[in-house]
């Protein structure tokens, strides 16, 4: 495998402001592909696409706000790569959850990655070749408590990339999730003090006592791991891996 293997690839990260969708962004232009660099804060995403060299090595950034259908019509649709990780949580108890917080996260978590589907998917097939990388969660395979609207949405991805993995199986597309524990992105340090407020414990404890308890191994991900995970399901030697989950979970799943 050459180290520019997706040399004349597009692809397009959303979430690549930050967290894993930036990792992705750094590995999938390391490895050649264009990237397009979506993200809610356009500072973060033009950061991204600057660190990568700009518009001269093929990083643009791209300002959307994902809950806004008329946004996702905005962003390119001539797309190889779709990796969708732009997400965000809320912890509360079912009973005391925003509903509006709930639709939210269902917009941004399925219906966006649903609707740049229906905008790449066309010239994927017509490329018989495409990948969808879907940064699910442990939470797409397993549920936690006061997580209702992350964990439903991410178990609503788990499905709609295994409907993508049989319908593109025809046109050389593959569709997977990567399913990871705690990684160490703003997005698990914004929560902290939510779930030290919901489990009624100390800030201190959330690592041990929470975010890493059904863990085996006792240590946050790095977002780097994760990005190593989907530029492998872009190589090439990954074409028979479709509609699946890969659980970089430490161990989680299997307790
Ligand atoms: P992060 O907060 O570092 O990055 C998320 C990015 O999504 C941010 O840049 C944010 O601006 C963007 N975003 C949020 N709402 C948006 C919107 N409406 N439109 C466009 N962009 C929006 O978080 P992260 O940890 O890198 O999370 C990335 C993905 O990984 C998420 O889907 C998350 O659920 C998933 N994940 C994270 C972990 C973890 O422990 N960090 C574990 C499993 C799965």
């Amino acid at each position: 495998m050459t180290s520019e293997f997706l040399r004349g690839r597009v692809a397009l990260v959303t979430g690549g402001g930050s967290g894993i969708g930036r990792a992705c962004a750094v590995a999938l232009a390391a490895a050649g592909a264009t990237v397009h660099v979506v993200d809610l804060d356009g500072g973060s995403a033009a950061a991204v696409a600057r660190a990568l060299g700009g518009r001269a090595r093929g990083a643009l950034a791209h300002t959307a706000d994902l809950s806004d259908p008329g946004a996702i019509e905005t962003l390119p649709d001539a797309v190889d790569i779709l990796v969708n990780s732009a997400g965000l949580q809320h912890v509360a108890p079912l009973t005391e959850f925003p509903p509006e917080r709930f639709t939210l996260i269902q917009q941004v978590m399925v219906t966006a990655p649903f609707l740049l589907l229906r905008r790449v998917l066309p010239h994927m097939y017509g490329a018989r070749w495409g990948r969808v990388v879907n940064i699910s969660s442990v939470h797409g395979l397993r549920a936690s408590a006061f997580k209702s609207a992350y964990v439903a949405a991410k178990h609503g991805l788990e499905g709609l990339s295994k409907v993508t993995a049989l319908e593109g199986a025809p046109y050389g597309v593959t569709s997977n999730c990567i399913s990871p524990g705690y990684v160490r992105t703003p997005l698990v340090e914004a929560q902290i003090e939510a779930q030290a407020a919901a489990h009624g414990i100390s800030p201190g404890d959330v690592l041990s006592e929470v975010l890493l308890a059904r863990s085996a191994i006792k240590r946050l991900i790095e977002p780097e791991d994760v990005a190593a995970a989907a530029l492998w399901l872009c190589g090439p030697h990954t074409g028979h891996l479709t509609g699946a989950s890969l659980p970089l979970d430490g161990g989680w799943g299997a307790n």
